[in-house]
């Protein structure tokens, strides 16, 4: 018997997990992919010759699966993790302060290092560890905004700008009057309460794309700039599902992992509701833009830091005089024109660095994504992998993984979508595991 024939629509972290678990336990797995570029979301491509992210990716240490990912695409050591956790969050008036892990169990890692916390006083760093005290035995209401929650255990302004701000909102990419209180309280127990290793970040120290090329050459066939128009159930025996594509063209295949956001999935169902996929207009895009900047006064010596009270969430120092500035939950700056953006942030890089003092931009280029993640409607229930025909599953950060829409649920969702389908396809001729090196 030849292999089952899988598609996998999207090739995204989503689509690039799925086809991986299903490669290795023997299907033959070829991916679509309507860009010519691979990642989706998480890309790189080039501008005026040099390679930039399609805008800066952090993992943390609790992101298990991602690491997974990399570690089997022979790509772990381009991810740089941090050793314990180490923050540097930097006011306006000059004042820097690091959040620091020490070599002690969690929650006491953070405690010494909170203690001497510079952008609160006394008050507010009680007023936050009370609320964090109470986190470790709350799950938060699904229905209801982590601003609720944080109003409800006593957070004011002041700890909201110092705190809360500059973790929650990139963490989560949506103001906190919008983002979920139980995503939040999963993040801040998962990262912060749990493991003392859990919220160390990490980054990858190559382009988004090498990571996305790298497990592109594990699959059978992937085909680039070729979306996909439509999917149906096949009338031939064994070809399970049909692809629609350009110029009348068609293919089937036993079974399809749709990795493509919720309104494409929509689109390549056309009748959603008829495959048991309900819900799919009740995820809101929220958007994240990127500034990369390079000037000529040479590496400023940090890794990263957050910026208090700025648009400018995090900054990160990719390399000797290059700058990728994140704001995250960007809606209001989405549309200024580029210039008008790199002259903010230049005056906001001005305002936080005294060492860029005198130094002089040299190029910028923006890069907008207004769909950076899907959030979904307060108390709603995300999308599961599961549809009603067993050869049709659906993967993407966005869907029901546990997780907020990151690049960690990007990768578990399309491990879940795969054991949908090996589940209905069965063990294939002659497979047991197959472990790809
Ligand atoms: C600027 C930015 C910053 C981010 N920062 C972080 C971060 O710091 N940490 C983090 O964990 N996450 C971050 N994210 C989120 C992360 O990138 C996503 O959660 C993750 O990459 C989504 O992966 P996915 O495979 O589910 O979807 P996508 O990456 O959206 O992949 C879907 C793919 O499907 C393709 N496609 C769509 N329709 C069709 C069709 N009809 N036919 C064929 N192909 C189709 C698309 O072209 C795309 O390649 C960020 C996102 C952005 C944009």
């Amino acid at each position: 018997m030849d292999a089952r024939r899988v598609a996998v629509v999207g090739a995204g972290l989503a689509g690039l997990s799925a086809a991986l678990e299903l490669k290795d336990h023997g299907y033959r797995v070829e991916v679509f992919e309507r860009s010519r570029l691979l990642g989706g979301r998480a890309t790189s491509f080039e501008i005026d010759g040099r390679e930039v992210d399609n805008g800066q990716h952090v993992f943390l240490g609790c992101c298990t699966e991602f690491v997974r990912f990399a570690e089997r695409i022979g790509m772990a050591d381009r991810l740089h993790l941090q050793r314990r956790f180490d923050a540097l969050l930097l006011a306006r008036d000059g004042v820097a302060s690091r959040l620091r892990a020490a070599p002690l169990p969690a929650p006491l890692h953070l405690l010494a290092s909170f203690g001497r916390y510079r952008h609160l006083r006394l008050g507010g760093k009680l007023r936050v560890a009370r609320a964090l005290a109470s986190a470790l035995f709350e799950r938060g209401d699904p229905g209801a905004t982590f601003d609720v929650w944080l109003a409800k255990h006593g957070q004011d302004a002041r700890t909201r700008r110092a705190f809360w701000d500059p973790f929650f909102i990139p963490a989560l990419n949506a103001p906190l009057d919008r983002a979920s209180g139980a995503d939040a309280l999963f993040v801040l127990s998962t990262a912060f309460l749990r493991g003392a290793g859990a919220a160390r970040f990490g980054f990858s120290t190559v382009p988004l794309a090498h990571l996305a090329e790298a497990a592109a050459l594990r699959v059978d066939a992937v085909h680039r700039s070729t979306a996909v128009l439509g999917v149906e159930l096949a009338s031939e025996q064994r070809a399970r599902v049909r692809l629609r594509l350009a110029g009348d063209r068609a293919a089937s295949f036993d079974a399809v992992v749709l990795a493509v956001p919720p309104r494409a999935v929509a689109k390549l169902l056309g009748d959603p509701q008829r495959f048991g996929v309900i819900g799919l207009d009740g995820y809101a895009p929220y958007p994240i833009l990127d500034v990369h900047l390079w000037h000529d006064r040479g590496c400023l010596g940090f890794e990263f830091a957050a910026l208090l009270e700025s648009p400018l969430q995090w900054v990160f120092e990719k390399g000797p005089g290059y700058l990728c500035c994140s704001v995250s939950a960007a809606d209001e700056y989405l549309t200024l024109p580029a210039a008008d953006l790199e002259r903010l942030v230049w005056e906001e890089l001005l305002a936080f660095f005294p060492a860029l003092r005198g130094a002089a931009p040299v190029r910028a280029a923006v890069t907008r994504n207004p769909e950076a993640t899907f959030l979904p409607r307060p108390g709603m229930r995300r999308t599961p992998q599961r549809t009603a025909y067993p050869e049709i599953a659906i993967a993407g950060s966005w869907t029901d993984t546990g997780w907020p829409d990151t690049m960690e649920s990007a990768v578990r969702s399309g491990t879940a979508a795969a054991d949908v389908l090996r589940e209905a396809l069965g063990p294939t001729a002659g497979t047991e595991a197959r472990t790809v090196a």
